[in-house]
C-alpha cells in the first residue's frame, strides 16, 4: 500500500534520528571508520558544499547576509557560512541532526567567537514545509532525494517564498542513477530502501521553480563514482542579481 504523506514524512525524520543519523554522521564527518562508497560520497558531497560556498560568494559578500540552512544535516554549510559571516539559521527535520551540527558549531566557532564579527548559527528543529521568515538566501542541499516530485514541488514553491534573491537547490539528477541506487539503497529510508531516492529531472525543478516567477541563474554538475549531484542558484525572474 502506499504510504500516506505524513507516513513517509515520518519515515523520513525517524531513519535520520537513529540509522541515518549515523550513518550520515559518518559520511560528513572525517572519520575513517567509513567503507568505500561512504569516502566516495563523502568526497563528492564536499563537492557540493563548496561549489554552493563559491556560488554565494560570486553573488556578492557573504558577511550580514541572512541564510536559511534547509535541512542542514550536520552543519557541513552553516558553519562555514556562519565563520564567513552570515547570519544563519540551520533547521533539520532531526532532532539528533540538529543536535550534532549544533555540537560542531560550538567546536569549530566558539574559540573564534569572542572578538569576531560573526554569530553561531541559529538552530531550529523543523521540517522545511513548517519554516517561515524571509532570508536573503535560502540553501537546500541534498534533502529533495527524499522527496517524490510531486511534493518536491510545494518544498520548492515554500523554499522560494522564504528567500528574497537566491534559492540554491542540490538534487540527484534524473540519469545516470539507477545503479547508484542499487549500490547506495542502503542510505535511504526503508522498507524497500531503492525505492525511497527519489530522483528530479532538472527542467522539472526549472518548471517548479518557474511556476512561482524564479528562474536558474547557475548551474553545477558534481559527480563521483557513487555521488551525483545538480546543483542550482535560481532567482526570482526580473532580478538583475
Ligand atoms: N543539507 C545537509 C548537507 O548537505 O550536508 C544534509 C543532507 S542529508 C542527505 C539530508 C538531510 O535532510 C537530513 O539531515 C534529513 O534529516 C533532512 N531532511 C529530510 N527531510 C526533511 C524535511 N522535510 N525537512 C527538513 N529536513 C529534512
Amino acid at each position: 500500500a502506499e504510504a500516506t504523506d505524513g507516513d513517509e514524512k515520518a519515515a523520513v525524520r525517524d531513519y535520520f534520528n537513529s540509522t541515518g543519523f549515523e550513518r550520515w554522521r559518518k559520511i560528513y564527518g572525517s572519520s575513517n571508520e567509513v567503507n568505500r562508497v561512504q569516502l566516495d560520497i563523502r568526497v563528492g558531497h564536499a563537492q557540493t558544499v563548496e561549489a554552493a560556498l563559491g556560488m554565494l560568494r560570486d553573488a556578492g559578500p557573504i558577511a550580514g547576509t541572512t541564510i536559511c540552512d534547509a535541512g542542514c544535516g550536520t552543519g557541513s554549510l552553516s558553519i562555514p557560512l556562519a565563520r564567513q559571516g552570515a547570519i544563519v539559521l540551520a533547521s533539520d527535520i532531526s532532532a539528533a541532526m540538529v543536535s550534532e551540527a549544533q555540537q560542531q558549531a560550538e567546536a569549530a566557532l566558539s574559540a573564534e567567537l569572542p572578538n569576531s564579527p560573526f554569530q553561531m548559527p541559529k538552530f531550529e528543529v523543523s521540517d522545511l514545509e513548517s519554516l517561515n521568515g524571509s532570508f536573503d538566501t535560502v540553501v537546500c542541499l541534498d534533502v529533495l532525494i527524499h522527496y517524490p516530485q510531486e511534493k518536491a514541488d510545494d518544498m520548492i514553491a515554500h523554499l522560494a517564498s522564504l528567500a528574497k534573491k537566491r534559492l540554491l537547490l542540490s538534487f540527484a539528477p534524473k540519469t545516470l542513477y539507477f545503479d547508484f541506487l542499487k549500490r547506495v539503497g542502503e542510505l535511504f529510508p526503508g522498507p524497500s530502501k531503492a525505492t525511497r531516492a527519489y530522483l528530479h529531472a532538472e527542467r522539472d525543478v526549472e518548471e517548479a521553480l518557474r511556476k512561482v516567477g524564479w528562474r536558474i541563474k547557475n548551474r553545477g554538475f558534481i559527480s563521483t563514482q557513487f555521488y551525483f549531484a545538480k546543483l542550482v542558484e535560481a532567482v526570482p525572474i526580473g532580478s538583475a542579481a
